[in-house]
Formats: structure tokens, C-alpha cells, sequence
């Protein structure tokens, strides 16, 4: 089985850049927890696992966490993070990918596949967006927006260690089974 690099980006940067914050958490810190998991799950599937950052950094710019991805010749590039908005009753999981990309939808395809096997909040499905990680990433990119922060029910999730390992054998299983037709044909 050859080996495929995989980075994951945790979103956003720390106490200088938390993203989201509601109730008392912020979406810098559970990416950061959901990145780890399933950096160790992906590992122990025989992946080669590099993060963007793997603890709290002074920063608020995005195109570092492309061009990283981009030099160290990643197979695959996938963004976590946690969605906000102003309906504390908004909630769901949706995943992102670049609007023209081929196998990035793939990627999309088989994690959305994945959730549905074990859907722990509303399915808001696979959507385009022309984000900066994701049209200045040269290999295949997602972004995935695991839960919602401002919502109640989804923060328990975001927040329980036992939701964190959901979420990522939930992710990891998506790409697991988009990498398998390529790794028995290699
Ligand atoms: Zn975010």
C-alpha cells in the first residue's frame, strides 16, 4: 500500500483568531481537538498525517496554509471547521469543496456518505465555495464544516470527546474510501 499524504487544517489560529466562540468555546480550539483525532485515525490507517498547525498560532492570513500543503506535496488538503450563526437553532454538518474540482467532490462524495451512516446532526449536504484553501490548494481540497458552535446541541457534540472521535472516523472513513479505488490500483 503506498502511502498518501494527507494534511488537515485546522481553521483558525487560536485566542488571536478563534473563529466562532459561543458558549465559552471557541472553534479554533474543538478544530483543533476533531484535527488531532482524526490525524491519529488516518495514521493508523497507514496514512502519512501533516497539520497546517498543531497548536495555538499568532495569525490571521490563509494562504500560508495552501502553499504549506502545496510544498510538502500533499495527496489531499481538508480544512476543519465549526459553523456559527446568528439562529441559535441553525445547525447541521456540511462539507465544501471547490466549485470546478473533480475529485475534490469525490472527497465531498464519499465523507458525505460516510455521515449518513452516522448522522449526529441535520445533513446540510455538499456545497461550492471559492475559499482561499480550496482555490490555492493544487491537490484535491474540502473544507468541512463539522457541526454548529451556536447552537446547543450541536456545541455538546463539538465539544464531547466522544462526538470529536465520531466526527472523525466519520471523516476519515470518507476518505479512506476515496484513496481505496486508487491504492488497489497502484
Ligand atoms: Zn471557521
Amino acid at each position: 500500500m503506498s502511502c498518501r499524504k494527507i494534511c488537515i487544517d485546522p481553521g483558525h489560529s487560536g485566542p488571536s483568531e478563534p473563529g466562532a466562540y459561543a458558549g465559552g468555546v471557541s472553534e479554533a480550539e474543538v478544530n483543533l481537538l476533531i484535527t488531532k483525532r482524526l490525524g491519529t485515525v488516518l495514521a493508523d490507517c497507514g496514512y502519512e498525517v501533516i497539520y497546517t498547525r498543531e497548536g495555538d498560532i499568532e495569525d490571521d492570513a490563509l494562504s500560508w496554509r495552501a502553499e504549506l500543503a502545496n510544498e510538502q506535496q500533499a495527496d489531499l488538503f481538508i480544512s476543519i471547521h465549526c459553523n456559527a450563526a446568528e439562529n441559535t437553532l441553525a445547525q447541521g454538518f456540511e462539507i465544501y469543496h471547490y466549485p470546478n474540482s473533480v475529485l475534490g467532490k469525490q472527497v465531498a462524495e464519499n465523507i458525505h456518505r460516510a455521515f449518513n451512516l452516522a448522522p449526529y446532526t441535520s445533513d446540510r449536504g455538499i456545497k461550492k465555495a471559492e475559499f482561499t484553501v480550496l482555490s490555492e490548494t493544487v491537490m484535491p481540497a474540502i473544507l468541512v464544516e463539522c457541526a454548529f458552535l451556536t447552537s446547543a446541541d450541536d456545541r455538546k457534540i463539538l465539544t464531547d470527546p466522544a462526538g470529536q472521535a465520531m466526527i472523525s472516523l466519520i471523516i476519515a472513513i470518507g476518505i479512506h474510501k476515496y484513496f481505496l479505488p486508487k491504492l488497489i490500483s497502484d
